[in-house]
């Protein structure tokens, strides 16, 4: 019942084409439960064998036919044409919706569902319940207006062989809906299949270059091959299902008529019943049967559709856990002064990743951190703009709480450069763009210059205008590198985060960026990732973070002084160059 309220919100904006569209329903099954009237008029004049009235009446009984029959074209027309148009819209609404939800979900939603699976939602549920949309109301409507006006009518003609045929009808239901809940059970498992299906062609295409160079097509294929194989062998138990469904409906329409012409045989002999009420009856008979059917195959869609709607309403239902909070402040001018006090992380609530965390890094210095990988260095910067809050303790910008600054602006005063770069579909100005869609030509240009990268931009046929293929495909790392480091200068922020931004690069790639880089964090409150120590040297303070949290820090010649843990690495490094 509250999915169903809900469900009906969806038609709020379309009331007027609803009413419209049930009452074309109406008229399009008044007209279909006339015609045997008409031909009831027609046929007893036809029988009294008067010619000059049968001549007299016949243009009339022309003209009402074609008068109906145009109503009827017209209400289909309005349903099949603005009910599907309703239909759509409502998806389109919902999809946006969902998509927009979509984009509000927090990184900890993305950590635990499957992109996949969202894409579904957003494809093939929605069709469903579009679907269900358009077509519910209209058949209902439909059919029990003609179940009901057709059983008056053939009641009207003849009581006893209505109640023969109503035991008939009571019977092809129950094979009916029996048949039917075996046929979705089997409709249940085809979807399943085509999931796999579906999920195992995108596995193997985003991996495509991974599989060509394991030069692993064939057991690509055999994968696939199982896959589309059970879905193959679930459709053929499908259609199976079907044959039984309707071969056995028409079976029973075929005793329905059997029995009609046996006891109306029997009625007519006994002078109960006219032959040209019996052809009528014969008639009325399809008009109640028909929706019957209708609405048994109806409770497919509906099921379909309505658990669409359900894992819909569950994704839209789902708290981001990160919003902005009651009071929120934008961040105002940035200073750039950061602080870690006492803070505590954890993905799981029972892995603390992060336990007692306290650093301070003043306006435009720079913070190196450095450790064994896993040790929660990404987890720490990711706290900073509001990836994930905090367990305990808190994340401050110029003596602000992170949490109490507006998430909008709290972001667009960070820039973050990782290692793996993930470019638009379009072109390179595009790409430098993002981060500020109404950025001139020249602000682009400049970033690019920048970051090092106008010169070969320039170089490329279109120029900024290049397209970058799908994620970046036709680009270099180096280049899709400083294409995002562009992005950054262009976003202008106070706050740096370099999380390995080098680490996917080779020496001279590295090298380059590296200028860019430096030319990046001057002015800006920086906090440093990189696995090359060479790169942090330079740093104000450097953290060496472990498991088991902060287990060194100071400046370079402090640190190698020391000869703990970062003089290890760095000399492990180092060993036998000289730099
Ligand atoms: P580093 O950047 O130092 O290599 P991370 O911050 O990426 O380390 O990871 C720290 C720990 O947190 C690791 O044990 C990792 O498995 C875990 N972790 C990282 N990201 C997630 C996540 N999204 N969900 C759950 N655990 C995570
Ligand atoms: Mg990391």
């Amino acid at each position: 019942m509250y999915f169903l309220k809900r469900f009906i919100k969806y038609y709020k904006p379309y009331k007027a084409v609803f009413f419209i569209d049930m009452f074309c329903a109406m008229i399009v099954s008044l007209v279909d439960l006339a015609f045997p009237q008409i031909l009831n008029l027609l046929t007893n004049h036809l029988f009294t064998q008067n010619a000059e009235l049968i001549l007299k009446s016949l243009p009339w009984l022309g003209l009402g036919l074609l008068v109906m029959y145009i109503v009827r074209y017209l209400g289909r027309y309005y349903i099949t044409y603005q009910g599907h148009v309703m239909g759509a819209r409502m998806e389109s609404d919902m999809r946006q919706e969902l998509f927009d939800q979509y984009q509000r979900l927090s990184f900890s939603y993305y950590d635990q569902n499957n992109t996949g699976e969202m894409m579904s939602k957003l494809v093939s549920d929605l069709f469903d319940i579009s679907e269900l949309a358009h077509h519910g109301p209209e058949n209902i409507f439909i059919s029990i207006l003609k179940i009901i006006g057709s059983f008056i009518l053939l009641l009207l003609i003849n009581i006893p062989m209505t109640l023969i045929l109503l035991a008939v009808t009571v019977l092809m239901l129950v094979f009916s809906v029996n048949q039917n809940k075996k046929m979705r059970a089997v409709f249940m498992d085809n979807r399943r299949k085509i999931a796999t299906v579906n999920a195992s062609l995108q596995d193997s295409l985003a991996g495509i270059r991974v599989v060509k160079s394991f030069a692993n097509e064939p057991v690509e294929h055999k994968k696939f091959e199982r896959s589309n194989l059970q879905f193959l062998d679930s459709k053929e138990r499908n259609y199976k299902r079907m044959g039984t469904f309707h071969a056995g409906n028409n079976f029973f329409q075929g005793m329905l008529f059997l029995t009609v012409l046996v006891s109306g045989g029997f009625f007519i002999a006994l002078g109960q019943i006219k032959a040209t009420d019996l052809a009528i009856y014969a008639l009325y008979i399809n008009i109640f049967i028909n929706p019957i059917e209708v609405l048994v195959e109806f409770t497919e869609m509906f099921q379909k559709g309505f658990s669409g709607f359900k894992r819909f309403v569950e994704v839209i239902d789902t708290q981001p856990e990160i919003v902005d909070t009651p009071g929120a402040k934008d961040i105002g001018v940035v200073k750039g002064d950061i602080a870690y006090n006492h803070v505590s992380f954890s993905y799981d609530d029972t892995n603390m990743v992060l336990e007692g965390i306290d650093i301070q890094i003043p306006a435009g210095k720079t913070v190196a951190l450095v450790g064994p990988s896993g040790g929660g260095k990404t987890t720490l910067c990711s706290l900073l703009p509001r990836f994930y809050d905090v367990t305990a303790g808190s994340v401050t910008i110029d003596g602000k709480d992170v949490r109490n600054i507006t998430l909008e602006s709290l972001r667009k005063a960070i820039g973050i450069v990782q290692q793996d770069v993930y470019m638009f579909a379009g072109t390179i100005r595009d790409n430098i763009a993002y981060g500020k869609p109404d950025a001139t030509m020249e602000e682009i240009v400049s970033a690019a210059r920048q970051a090092n990268i106008h010169e070969f931009v320039m170089g490329l046929e279109d120029g900024y205008d290049t397209y970058v293929g799908e994620r970046g495909a036709r680009l270099s790392g180096g280049q899709k590198q400083r294409i995002s480091i562009a992005r950054v200068f262009l976003k202008n922020p106070k706050i740096l985060i370099l999380d390995e931004a080098t680490s996917a690069l080779d020496n001279e790639s590295e090298r380059h960026i590296q200028d860019s880089l430096e030319e990046l964090s001057k002015n800006r409150t920086t906090i440093v990732i990189a696995h090359r120590l060479s790169t942090i040297r330079r740093a104000d303070e450097i953290i060496v973070i472990s498991d088991d949290g902060i287990v060194e820090r100071g400046n370079h010649s402090f640190l190698l002084e020391r000869n703990g843990l970062y003089a290890k690495y760095y000399n492990m490094q180092f060993e036998g160059l000289t730099d």
